[in-house]
């Protein structure tokens, strides 16, 4: 069990946790941001999620400036989804996250181009520091650095279905992607449905979609936010019309 302050960067928690042998959070390496967050968010990558690693949350009641302690069950998460951003949104002011840590190293590979990227490297049984560093390359090389083209990383969220619509739209798109959630609910990649419906590299005023990751809406310069409202509720109409799917915003609009 690990303690960290809230305005701890995350990668640092990944790095520390890293290199001293400490399990679980190798593949939510490189996520921007502070731990503060990641327990807000749930932030997840690659298929591990912040909450397979948090014990527990202290934070301040802002109301009243009570110390409170909330545990993982607590915190009702969910896919990018935690009570912080509905019932106890600006209610609590969380200053630490307590992270619980594996001391086996059990890789998951299974997401993405993880185990392809390994192997490209003559990896087969990647150690933890060579799982991290793959996770890095990769994302180094899909995502756009934020210094560099203003972007909030994923802008939506991967749709979940029942297995119904997934069969419907896998028997119509030969070789869809996706990623089974359990026997009835299926992942279908919001990135793959945005470049199905032409938007990879293409934008709408000054506001775009990335060129390498349809997932990704990137600020192309001086564009607003509502240039970006406009792009992105462009994008939920083109994808409804053509898989009769709506996909969500990940990000937070303020
Ligand atoms: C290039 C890029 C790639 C990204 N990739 C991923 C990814 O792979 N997976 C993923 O999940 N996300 C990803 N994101 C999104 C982002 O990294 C996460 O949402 C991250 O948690 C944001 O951290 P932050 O510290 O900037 O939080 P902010 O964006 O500042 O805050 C997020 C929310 O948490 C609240 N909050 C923050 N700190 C506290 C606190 N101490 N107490 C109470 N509430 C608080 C804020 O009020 C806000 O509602 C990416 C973003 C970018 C730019």
């Amino acid at each position: 069990f690990v303690s960290y302050g809230s305005g701890v960067t995350w990668d640092d928690v990944v790095a520390e946790s890293v290199s001293n042998g400490w399990h679980g959070a190798e593949n939510l390496s490189l996520i921007p941001g502070e731990v503060g967050a990641s327990a807000v968010q749930n932030i997840g990558a690659y298929g591990a999620e912040a909450k397979d690693l948090i014990f527990d949350v202290e934070a301040v009641e802002i109301a009243t400036g009570n110390v409170v302690r909330m545990f993982n069950a607590d915190c009702q998460y969910a896919y990018r989804q935690s009570r912080f951003k509905h019932e106890w949104k600006n209610k609590y002011l969380i200053t630490h996250v307590t992270y619980r840590f594996s001391r086996t190293f059990t890789p998951d590979l299974d997401y993405g181009n993880i185990r392809h990227s390994l192997e490209a490297k003559g990896i087969v049984t990647p150690t933890a520091e060579e799982l991290r560093h793959t996770i890095i390359e990769i994302r180094q090389a899909k995502l756009p650095d934020p210094k560099v083209m203003g972007n909030a990383g994923s802008f939506f969220m991967n749709p979940v279905v029942g297995r119904d619509v997934y069969e419907r739209l896998a028997a119509q798109y030969e070789g869809m992607p996706h990623y089974v959630v359990d026997n009835e609910h299926i992942k279908i990649p919001a990135g793959w449905m945005i470049e199905q419906c032409g938007w990879k590299g293409r934008s709408l005023g000054r506001a775009g979609v990335h060129d390498r990751q349809a997932l990704v809406l990137v600020n192309r310069g001086g564009a607003t936010g509502s240039e970006v409202v406009t792009l992105y509720e462009q994008i939920i109409k083109d994808v409804k019309a053509k898989f009769g799917i709506e996909i969500h915003p990940e990000v937070n609009v303020i």
